[in-house]
């Protein structure tokens, strides 16, 4: 939309510029306010088909090649009646291309930049048939190479910039994706977990949640893994326990490393299922993990549950979770431990 009205602004500032040019004498009078009135038509059509959503089944949703086309027939509306300032006139040829620089690709600007030289060779033929008197063929051939010549390197130049743009907005992407991801285990990093962390207790301050269930998690005995088995196979378990932990949990639930071999899983409340159930679950999905690089060694964790009170920030809230998985690894590991009283789950 906000293209459209850029399109639609330029199309004003064309229709001043027609008026000027039949105020001047090198356009009919008529012709500025009809051109205006097609210019309306045919952009009211193009709002009602984004506005409708019709757009949205086409293979470019945006309609650019479309629309650079449309602007394309009007331009040359005005050169066909221009006479002695068509060559003027044939300056606004390549301004609708700079449009395609939002969208396309090199092969797509040639075609357009092609619609505008061929309308144009079109304008000179029907001239030449029917009002000869009108042109001068040598200076109109003068025109229209000037015109391909300046479409094909516009065509070229903004496609570049088109590819050098789409290549940015993927890097950028990936750079946001890095930003926020583990490396390791591809689930969400500290980074990410502080500003969630943020967010959910403001949303829980406004009491748009039920609650909020902080889980810290952390694998039992790593370092003997580590020691046992070598840094890559250590990975490669933390890999896994990332993986079982993402499947254990719900669709609204928020699953990140916290660091090392220690996650932090947020738990939604307002879900039907009880989040004990799926810290437990959690849990017993981690120790039935087969690992053949650990000789199928059950890997285990221990838990840390705080449940949000008033008063809680985002490091109070880590801190209880970290003092509750500090008992639960002092009562014998492997075991859910809730702050800040001692309801214990001990594993069978
Ligand atoms: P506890 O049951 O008390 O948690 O014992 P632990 O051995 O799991 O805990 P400890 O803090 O002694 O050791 C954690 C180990 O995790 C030490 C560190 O080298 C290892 N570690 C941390 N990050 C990584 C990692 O990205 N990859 C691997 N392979 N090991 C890591
Ligand atoms: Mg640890
Ligand atoms: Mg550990």
């Amino acid at each position: 939309m906000r293209r459209f009205a850029m399109a639609v602004a330029t199309y004003a500032g064309c229709g001043l510029f027609a008026q000027i040019c039949a105020w001047l004498g090198f356009l009919p009078p008529w012709l500025p306010t009809w051109w205006c009135v097609g210019a309306a038509v045919v952009n009211t059509l193009f709002y009602l088909a984004i506005r409708s959503g019709y757009n949205l089944r086409l293979r470019d949703p945006s309609m650019t090649e479309l629309q650079l086309v449309a602007s394309m027939v009007a331009v040359m509306v005005l050169v066909y009646h221009a006479d002695a300032a068509r060559g003027a006139l044939l300056m606004l040829f390549p301004v609708p291309l700079l449009f395609g620089v939002l969208r396309l690709r090199l092969l797509q600007m040639l075609r357009v930049g092609l619609v505008a030289v061929a309308g144009y060779a079109v304008v000179i033929v029907v001239l030449l048939v029917r009002e000869p008197q009108r042109i001068e063929l040598n200076l109109e051939l003068v025109n229209l190479l000037s015109l391909s010549a300046v479409m094909v390197f516009v065509a070229l130049m903004c496609a570049y910039i088109s590819r050098v743009r789409v290549e940015l907005s993927r890097s950028l992407a990936k750079i946001e994706d890095m930003a926020q991801m583990d490396a390791l285990t591809g689930v969400f990093n500290r980074r990410h977990l502080d500003a969630t962390l943020l967010l959910e207790l403001q949303r829980w301050g406004r009491r748009s949640r039920s609650g909020l269930v902080l889980c810290m998690v952390d694998v039992d005995h790593f370092k003997q893994i580590n020691d046992t088995y070598g840094h890559a196979v250590g990975d490669d378990v933390l890999v896994a326990v990332a993986q079982a932990l993402g499947t254990s949990i719900r669709a609204n639930d928020y699953l990140a490393r916290f660091g090392g071999e220690e996650f932090v899983i947020l738990l939604d409340m307002s879900s039907a299922e009880d989040w004990l159930t799926v810290c437990e679950r959690a849990r017993r999905q981690i120790e039935v993990l087969q690992i053949a690089a650990i000789d199928n060694t059950p890997v285990r964790i221990s838990m840390g549950v705080a449940l949000c009170a008033h008063g809680d920030t985002a490091a109070t809230l880590l801190e209880r979770a970290d003092k509750a998985l500090y008992r639960a690894k002092a009562e014998g590991r492997n075991c859910i431990r809730v702050a800040p009283e001692s309801t214990a789950i001990t594993a069978s």
